[in-house]
């Protein structure tokens, strides 16, 4: 057997291998990261060749053949993806198939997909040029045809003007070798003039110019409406100007044609946009731009990370904290650290920018690991809103509205303002608390906060597993006040729209804008400037600017206060932060009324009065003394199933397996949103201080954890650096 031979492919199947198969006859060598069909079972499937051998463990009359080779010449995924793919199943733990499927657009995940051929430009030969001299004759649209390509290479787009069967008359010229086609060259970036920079931005920009041309990764932390994306602008000026090509990530909602629209306008290039929310065929056609190198910008959300990009020069990633960036489900991994790893990987620089950044990166900041650019003040000059805490504790309030927010909210609208009120529905764990003295749930065993399981009546520590049940009075002064907190906002919105009759309430929330148009819709009207009310969850906070808005009331925290997720307090101040930054933005100043029952909670007083980095460095102590990220490293391993039971089960024998080290497993523990779609979920705690350590011992587990007898019945994944309990 000749070297080599045998072709070690990732098959879209959730098992933790590549599959080995012999490369087919007298094909020319079958380069890492082509697609080839390939028998699996009694189906057929697509996969991607991803390394090489001259042996299997495979017995050779065992090994199977490779149907087919499904793409000729160019692999589809560069070496620099495989290599990052790979990096991707190791260091996340999942299946190699899935991680490599997930990489590529959903139209080539099948063998019928194929990368569309790149678009042509044509132009007049000498013969052409020739014939144009002659009358018109019979054929005067082929005539015309040529007539058009006189002036310079033209398009499809450009000739399908010329009218009639125009694809005819350019096939018959182009055979007469009137007119040759070449591949359409890369646009180039036509730079409008920017505004004169603001001293924080220009030291910024300049910083990061100085260290272009190798890895570095940046912070870019500047509060909002201070002018990040001015600073993106001018970074991506010159890496466009030198040929090379740029990747932007923005979180799920931060896409809007707005954003796009001043890319255009600024960098003048098309750039190609990559999302979910596009049909398959555009989205290969956006891939595909991207990858022949033609595409010079591409601004995506989180999947757009694994586009090949031949000259990538620098890597953009806006609002770096989001939660979008990490998939919660299949392959589980963070686009902002994998991103990071990219840009290392190609030795460019990578920008991480928000006006609220994430524990990981600010750490990495204070650590020097990353370089720390501070923009402190409004590029516009306008100022940031007042703050003002109500508490609720001595008000009365209206299905969550207090009475001076009420009149908050009708003196804004009688000014002719705008008024903006949130609320906080999703992502925090239910917290059972007193209204009357603050006492909230807290495990006896551990440090951790209680949360309130309502459909079970019981209260569960979500880090070592203790629960109890729901007390009916409060433990601590026996007052008939225990309330779940974040309850009574369903009907805020009926509520405004009764208490406010003359005034348009829009919503915001993901049910409502999921809807097509809708989103745009109620942003035009906002952006009339007409006085009006909005109302939405964290959608509200992100990427949009509501210069209109002068009022913000943000209806609940307290959930977050008292959460057992870590990260809420974290959560909540981000949130708090992005929504005060969007309003007021221009003329007056605006103010953002904050509604709680612990308006001494330490938190509040710190982020309030000191601002977000001290806040954060605070959290981060906070996490320091707890072994918790980024101090410390985790992982979950997670399980669901119909029955609880049966999750426990499995999660028990798993943890009884669990290699002596450095690390320990803790639990298991139900979920934070316990019950989903009729299953129940839950997990371990993996933790440790040291990552090094935490791989291994998880390298030495989950082979055998494949093997449980009670692993059959039952879903379950691990999660490497879990964003969610
Ligand atoms: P961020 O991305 O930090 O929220 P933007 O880049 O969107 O901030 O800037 C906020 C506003 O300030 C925008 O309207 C932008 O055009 C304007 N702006 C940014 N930089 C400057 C500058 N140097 N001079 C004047 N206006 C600026
Ligand atoms: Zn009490
Ligand atoms: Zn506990």
């Amino acid at each position: 057997m000749g070297s080599h031979n045998i072709l070690q492919i990732a098959v879209s199947v959730p098992l933790p291998t590549l599959f080995d198969y012999l490369a087919p006859v007298g094909a020319a060598d079958v380069t890492e990261g082509t697609r080839v069909l390939v028998p699996f079972g009694k189906r057929k499937m697509t996969g991607v060749v991803m390394g090489k051998a001259d042996h299997s463990e495979i017995s050779p009359d065992r090994l199977q053949t490779v149907i087919e080779v499904l793409d000729q010449g160019v692999p589809l995924l560069d070496e620099q993806l495989t290599g990052l793919l790979r990096w991707c199943w190791k260091y996340y733990k999942h299946a190699p198939g899935e991680v490599v499927a997930s990489a590529l657009p959903p139209a080539l995940r099948t063998a019928r997909g194929k990368v569309p051929a790149p678009a042509l430009n044509y132009s007049l030969t000498d013969a052409g040029r020739e014939r144009l001299q002659q009358p018109a004759g019979r054929t005067p649209a082929q005539h015309r045809m040529l007539e058009a390509m006189a002036a310079g290479a033209l398009g499809d787009e450009a000739l399908a003007t010329v009218g009639g069967q125009w694809r005819k008359t350019l096939a018959r010229i182009t055979e007469q070798g009137w007119v040759k086609a070449h591949p359409t060259p890369p646009a180039q970036p036509q730079i409008a003039p920017g505004p004169v920079l603001i001293p924080d931005q220009e030291s910024a920009v300049n910083a990061i110019l100085d260290q272009f041309g190798r890895f570095g990764g940046h912070l870019l932390d500047g509060v909002t409406g201070s002018g990040k994306t001015e600073v993106y602008m001018r970074l991506l000026e010159p890496v466009l100007s030198a040929g090379r090509q740029a990747l932007i990530l923005v979180p799920e909602i931060g896409l809007t044609p707005q954003l796009i629209r001043r890319f255009r306008s600024r960098l003048g290039l098309n750039p190609a946009v990559i999302h979910s929310g596009l049909s398959a065929g555009e989205r290969l056609e956006a891939w595909a731009e991207a990858r022949s190198g033609r595409a010079a910008l591409v601004i995506g959300t989180r999947s757009a990370l694994f586009t090949p990009l031949p000259r990538l020069g620098l890597i953009i990633l806006d609002e770096e904290h989001d939660a979008s960036f990490k998939q919660q489900d299949g392959f589980r991994y963070s686009a902002r650290d994998v991103a990071v790893k990219r840009a290392a990987a190609l030795d460019i620089p990578i920008v991480l920018g928000s006006a609220t950044p994430s524990l990981e990166s600010l750490s990495n900041a204070i650590a020097g690991k990353y370089t720390w650019h501070r923009l402190r003040e409004r590029a516009t000059n306008a100022p940031m809103p007042a703050w003002r805490v109500l508490d609720l504790k001595q008000q009365s309030t209206m299905h969550g509205l207090s009475s001076i927010a009420l009149d908050a909210i009708s003196e804004t609208l009688k000014r002719d303002e705008q008024v903006m009120v949130f609320l906080n529905r999703r992502g925090y764990a239910p917290v059972l608390m007193c209204r009357q003295c603050g006492w909230h749930g807290g495990c006896e065993r551990c440090d951790a906060n209680l949360t309130w399981h309502r459909s079970i009546g019981r209260l569960c520590c979500h880090h070592c597993g203790s629960q109890r049940a729901v007390p009916r009075l409060c433990p601590e002064c026996q007052a008939d006040a225990l309330t779940g907190a974040g309850e009574g906002t369903q009907q805020l919105e009926e509520t405004l729209e009764q208490r406010f009759p003359k005034f348009p309430v829009l919503r915001f929330d993901r049910d409502r804008i999921s809807r097509k148009g809708v989103m745009d819709q109620q942003l035009e009207q906002v952006r009339g400037g007409e006085p009006c009310l909005l109302v939405g969850t964290q959608m509200l906070a992100k990427g949009h600017h509501f210069p209109g808005v002068t009022l913000v009331v943000i209806v609940n925290i307290d959930q977050a206060l008292y959460s057992a997720d870590y990260r809420a307090l974290e959560r909540m101040g981000q949130m708090i932060q992005q929504v005060a930054g969007r309003a007021g933005r221009m003329k007056r100043r605006g103010t953002v009324i904050l509604q709680t029952h612990f308006p001494d909670h330490e938190a509040l007083e710190l982020l309030l009065n000191q601002g977000y980095e001290t806040y954060a460095r605070w959290l981060l102590q906070e996490r320091q003394l707890a072994g918790l990220p980024p101090a410390g490293f985790q992982a979950l391993l997670r399980a669901e199933a119909h029955d609880r039971e049966v999750a426990e089960r499995f999660l028990n024998d798993a943890i009884q397996s669990f290699p002596a080290g450095e690390t320990r497993a803790y639990g298991p523990v139900p979920a934070i949103m316990e019950r989903v779609g009729g299953r129940s979920r839950m997990y371990l705690v993996i933790q440790g201080d040291s990552r090094v350590a935490l791989h291994r011992q998880l390298d030495q587990w989950l082979p055998g954890l494949r093997k449980l007898q009670s692993a059959r019945k039952v879903r379950w994944a691990i999660d490497v650096d879990p964003q969610e309990l």
